[in-house]
């Protein structure tokens, strides 16, 4: 199913270019920029799902074997360990962000100071380990007798993810923006999470029910003024030691 995510990447990110605006933004970059930002989506793309699958297949493998294929893939099985996950992930990303050493770890996600697809996967390579659903989705797709369904739900979200870094905001107040953001996080929902003044906000990354849930949603008329961090760092930092 990585074939989607990378084909929702190829289309926003050329949508993005094809805008004279958008493109000058995007090439305001410096060559670490690029660096960190493509490097992250290849690590992204093409080497975290075989090393989280293949790291979580051993671990269960020889700790509990009788676990694999002891879940029988229904829609709703499929549903609720994706739900299990997204939520996992808005307290692991919440933890990341509060004053604790984690935010280093987190940190090189929110050091761009434009917002694009180019930015989605853009992470420290340790930090990939500290997020729970490298372990989570290698987990859920071991216990599944069928993970078709479950790796297409996966696949979902990583296109709301990459859309989420984009500027391709649905029309405010339109019937179809309503009816998306009623439920799923959008680019101007997650431009909040990106912004200096105020990115403790908008933690999930696919359903926006656990900001919700937790009153960290923020959703103001008006999007950021700013995002990231305009200090410099270097590649090694961002990339192999952000503490
Ligand atoms: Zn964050
Ligand atoms: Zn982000």
């Amino acid at each position: 199913m990585e074939y989607l995510g990378i084909s929702a990447f190829l289309a926003i990110a050329l949508i993005t270019l094809g805008s004279t605006y958008q493109r000058g933004l995007t090439l305001t970059r410096d060559f670490g920029d690029w660096f960190v930002d493509i490097s992250s989506l290849i690590v992204h793309f093409f080497i975290l799902p075989v090393v989280g699958v293949t790291l979580v297949y051993k671990l269960l493998d020889f700790s509990l074997p009788n676990l694999k294929g002891s879940i029988s893939s229904t829609p709703w099985t499929n549903i609720g360990l994706y739900l299990v996950i997204d939520y996992a992930w808005y307290w692991n990303h919440r933890i990341f962000h509060a004053d604790t050493p984690l935010w280093h770890l987190h940190s090189t996600h929110h050091k761009p100071v434009h917002i694009d697809v180019f930015i989605t996967a853009r992470n420290a390579l340790l930090s990939h380990f500290a997020m729970v659903y490298l372990w989570l989705i290698g987990a859920a797709s071991y216990i599944l007798d069928d993970a078709t369904f479950f790796m297409a739900l996966v696949a979902f979200g990583t296109v709301v993810n990459l859309w989420g870094h984009s500027h391709l905001n649905l029309k405010t107040g339109s019937f179809i923006e309503r009816i998306v953001s009623a439920l799923i996080v959008t680019p101007r929902d997650h431009a909040w999470h990106h912004s200096r003044e105020n990115s403790r906000c908008n933690f999930g990354t696919v359903f926006n029910v656990w900001d919700k849930l937790h009153g960290t949603i923020h959703r103001p008329k008006l999007g950021p003024n700013s995002y990231g961090d305009a200090s410099k760092t270097t590649i090694w930092r961002q990339l192999f030691w952000p503490f």
